[in-house]
């Protein structure tokens, strides 16, 4: 298989020098890619492009800047099979979830593409005479995007859309495990006809190319995706500086079962919300409640479903859930289930020892919520089952998290269910259906720890972060 060079992209060209290693985590012959290792002068260069390039495209007519993205998604979609292949051997998760995330790439960036049509501002009755009033969105200037691995396409394409749609400049900085699935996006609008400058990519470690990027004043706005520990941090520098800072970070998501639902439906929501994607899903479900009547029945209903997810290499046929992404979230992973097992807690299914980094899906009950096994995010395909008396009870526990990024509920009633999305805090809500799996055209976010809670990605709201609004008063005499 090919291994890829990945340079950094300044100014239409690619720089750097390439050294950082990238193997299939699925197969430890296979080398994915070799990437730039970016210093803080290589950031410097890529931001000082942006700025540059960033009044022209300013210039450039909202629907022409859309056609560039319309442009790139019909590029991406010309490779949609090769690019979900390299999705998967940098990543690990199955061919059927890589193609379903490149297809998610793709239709972000056409609906994005036909916003340039239709943001705009609003007109609006002045109270002076021979006046009229209206708002302009206007574009920030040059925002830096920086991206985790998890989602390592769809992610970039959902922040830069909105940001190069509003006539903004970029500077991406991508996971570094993951910098093949953004080459393709790259390569993507290039061939749409996004001019030089207009996006930059560097590559390299969150420390230190992150840091620059955060750090440099001519970049107006930051939208970060990745862990909470991390986004605390930017969010600190982006204050010191004024800086406009869009997070969204970990969660602990919570998934009620009442009794009157069906325990196998139930389970299977679970498994698909906590399993797939190796359960390396922001909005996982990672902590399921159960009510006292349907407890034993779901936790034998989800072992059976985890049987299904027995790991194996994403490219194989038949392979619901892939590899974990790499040692370093084994161990977090292993820790986990460690830590549990040292508490007292039972393993309904897995909890056995990992084959490389192929970690059985592993069910964990016994614990009480409290534990940090029920209340941290572990990232990886390990469910905690907890018990709560009812749906009141059910609320208190899922509410009782630092985290408030995604919930749901199993319930036939439809008051339960109403109640439940009433009062539990968490940004996406989820009735009989997983926690993970979003529209593109909803917004999503969270709150508490998981988000700063202030701008909202995805849908047409996204592009509020990406703009500022303006006030003008137009009189004649
Ligand atoms: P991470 O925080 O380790 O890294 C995310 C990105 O930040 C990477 O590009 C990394 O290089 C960079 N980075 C690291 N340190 C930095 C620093 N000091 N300054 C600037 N940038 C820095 O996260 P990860 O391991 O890549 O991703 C997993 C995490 O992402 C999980 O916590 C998950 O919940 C979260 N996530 C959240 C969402 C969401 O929408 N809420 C979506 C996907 C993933």
């Amino acid at each position: 298989m090919v291994t890829r060079e990945i340079m950094n992209f300044v100014a239409g060209d690619s720089t750097g020098i390439v050294e950082f290693e990238r193997w299939n985590p699925a197969d430890p012959s296979d080398l994915v890619s070799v990437s730039a290792w970016s210093k803080p002068p290589d950031v410097a260069d890529a931001v000082l492009a942006a700025v540059e390039a960033q009044p022209s495209w300013a210039n450039t007519p909202p629907a022409a800047r859309g056609t560039v993205l319309m442009n790139a998604a019909d590029h991406l979609s010309g490779k949609h099979e090769e690019v979900a292949r390299d999705l998967t051997r940098e990543e690990g998760k199955t061919l059927a979830e890589a193609r379903g995330e490149v297809r998610r790439a793709i239709d972000v960036l056409r609906y994005f593409g036909s916003a340039g049509w239709h943001v705009g501002g609003d007109v609006l009755p002045s109270g002076f005479p021979n006046t009229m009033a209206y708002t302009r969105r206007e574009p920030l200037g040059t925002v830096g995007l920086i991206t985790p691995w998890n989602f390592p396409i769809a992610i970039p394409a959902w922040k830069l859309a909105p940001a190069l749609v509003s006539g903004n400049s970029v500077v991406l900085k991508p996971a570094e495990l993951t910098p093949v699935s953004v080459q393709h996006l790259l390569d993507a609008l290039t061939q749409g006809g996004l001019p030089a400058g207009v996006l930059n990519v560097v590559h390299g470690a969150g420390s230190v190319t992150g840091t620059a990027l955060v750090g440099d004043s001519r970049v107006a706005a930051v939208s970060f995706t990745g862990s909470t520990a991390v986004g605390r941090q930017i969010r600190d520098q982006m204050e010191a500086r004024a800086g406009r800072v869009q997070l969204e970070m970990g969660g602990k998501n919570a998934l009620v079962v009442l009794d009157d639902a069906d325990p196998a439906r139930a389970a299977s929501v679970a498994a698909v919300g906590g399993f797939g994607a190796t359960g390396q899903a922001c909005t996982a479900s990672s902590r399921v409640i159960c009510t006292p009547g349907i407890y034993d029945r779901f936790v034998d209903e989800l072992a059976k479903k985890a049987r299904d997810y027995s790991p194996g290499n994403g490219l194989h046929d038949g392979v619901l859930m892939g590899p974990v992404v790499s040692e370093e979230q084994l161990a977090t992973d292993v820790g986990a289930i460690e830590q549990a097992r040292t508490s007292g807690g039972e393993f309904a299914v897995g909890g056995t020892a990992p084959n490389g980094l192929l970690l059985d899906p592993t069910v964990i009950t016994g614990l009480s919520h409290g534990h940090p096994v029920t209340t941290d995010e572990i990232f990886g395909p390990v469910i905690t089952v907890l018990r709560a008396n009812d749906l009141d009870e059910a609320i208190q526990v899922a509410n009782d998290s630092k985290y408030g990024l995604a919930a749901g509920i199993c319930t036939t009633s439809l008051a339960s269910a109403q109640e439940f999305s009433n009062r539990v805090q968490a940004g996406v809500v989820k009735v009989n259906r997983p926690t993970t799996g979003l529209d593109l055209n909803v917004p999503f976010g969270g709150v508490k720890a998981s988000s700063t809670n202030t701008f909202r990605e995805q849908g047409s709201v996204a592009v509020d972060f990406y703009t500022w609004s303006k006030s003008v008063y137009l009189g004649w005499d």
